[in-house]
């Protein structure tokens, strides 16, 4: 199957007389016929549905579905990217070791392992995605877990240089970790080019229509946690939780999905609800539909900007003078997706008089999703950091981040040129 068929069809073949559409199972547990039966789910002896805080049927579809998308083993649906991206560490990071993470990332992902996981006896290096190999090799220490970065950042969509990133990880015996929300399985595979594990935000293009937050993480099997034993004990060594099995032994390339399921979905409970997942697999059945609308639409109105005076600068990587272009044409040919970092040529108040007049686009948290929107980090989501605090994270005080939908381009462009013109 090719990415449009899999978008459609993965994960799901109704048998006879069974539902066309993947059904919500919409129940917290299900039945079954003796004690022993049970008891051998409990022990991870036999597989099966027992309660929907660890699996449902409704997420098992939908996550083969992501997992098929991405060319990974296994996938497992979080209740919001968050958690996704917590799971995904925390999974192979326990209190004591260290994270690389790429500086220019999504703010709450900045947050989580730059407050949170510190609080928890995680230390992380935060570096500079474009820095020289060199320098990226100085933040590596004995007790670094993983590297983590965004296949395209949020806000400022660099892309990153996928190949690099794993070659620098594999070389110390760490796996690469990639968020992939912002281009989707439709615009790049990480995985192809050498990454590990994926996460998702679901609550944007995949689900694609602003109606459900959700998380997804998918392992591609291909790390050999054996080969790094020592580094790795909470896959390699048996888990006294479960009498003492160990999970790369028992399930093979399933080892951390298994894990993350039957381990932190069991203590934390962050499972995405069977109704949301059913809205997410609706949501992929036309994504790669969406992304190439989101992405032809997005390049029109770059360039639209990039020739405007009234716009200081752009920063869209399908853009051939943007600095992440060669990167762009390797990683994401098809199309980056439908977001555009840009700066209007005036202060503070004429950007808050621009954003203000705009009609059709919405001031919004959101992002990714079929309504065009705009939001300012410095003003906005990042307004608790200072400007200098929000240079370190990659993001310049004056970036507005705009996500274009799926409306007719010509009237997105028409409403911020009398926009722009209001503003003056
Ligand atoms: C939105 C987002 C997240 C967080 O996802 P939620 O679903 O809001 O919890 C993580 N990473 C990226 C790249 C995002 O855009």
């Amino acid at each position: 199957m090719r990415q449009g068929t899999k978008c459609v069809q993965a994960g799901y073949t109704p048998g006879k007389g069974e539902p066309r559409q993947v059904p919500i199972y919409q129940s917290t547990t299900f039945k079954y016929e003796t004690s022993d039966q049970m008891g051998r789910l409990f022990d991870l002896e036999e597989s099966g549905y027992f309660y929907t805080r660890l699996q449902n049927p409704t997420n098992d579809v939908v996550a083969a579905r992501l997992a098929a998308l991405e060319g990974g083993v296994a996938g497992m649906l979080t209740s919001s990217g968050q958690a996704a991206n917590f799971f995904a560490c925390f999974n192979i990071c326990e209190c004591g070791g260290h994270i690389i993470a790429t500086s220019g990332i999504y703010g709450g992902t900045f947050n989580l392992l730059g407050t949170t996981f510190r609080k928890m006896g995680i230390d992380v290096t935060f570096v500079d995605q474009d820095a020289p190999d060199e320098e990226l090799e100085k933040a590596f220490r004995p007790n670094t877990k993983l590297v983590f970065g965004e296949t395209l950042s949020n806000p400022g969509v660099r892309v990153l240089d996928i190949e690099r990133f794993a070659r620098l990880a594999h070389s110390h015996g760490v796996p690469l970790i990639v968020d992939n929300t912002f281009p989707t399985p439709v615009g790049c595979r990480p995985f192809e080019w050498g990454a590990d594990i994926v996460t998702h935000s679901t609550t944007k293009y995949l689900d694609g229509q602003g109606v459900q937050v959700g998380g997804a993480i998918v392992d591609s099997g291909n790390f050999d946690w054996d080969a790094h034993a020592g580094k790795f004990p909470g896959l390699t060594t048996p888990d006294e939780s479960y009498h003492g099995l160990t999970y790369t032994k028992k399930f093979g390339k399933l080892a951390y999905i298994t894990k993350a399921t039957s381990q932190l979905m069991r203590d934390f409970g962050a499972i995405q609800s069977p109704q949301n997942a059913f809205y997410l697999g609706l949501g992929i059945q036309t994504l790669h539909v969406r992304m190439a609308r989101h992405c032809e639409s997005a390049r029109k109105v770059a360039a639209y900007l990039y020739d405007n005076p009234d716009i200081k600068w752009v920063e869209y990587p399908d853009l051939p003078s943007d600095p992440h272009h060669a990167l762009q044409q390797k990683y994401l040919p098809d199309g980056s997706c439908g977001v555009i970092a840009f700066a209007v040529n005036g202060d503070r108040a004429f950007a808050n008089r621009f954003m203000d007049a705009l009609k059709l686009v919405t001031i919004e948290t959101h992002v990714a999703d079929c309504h065009t929107c705009l939001l300012h980090p410095a003003s906005h989501t990042h307004r608790q950091l200072s400007d200098e605090q929000l240079r370190e994270a990659g993001i310049s005080p004056e970036l507005i981040r705009l996500s274009i939908g799926l409306e007719d381009v010509e009237d997105i462009i028409e409403d911020i040129q009398q926009a722009l013109e209001a503003a003056k």
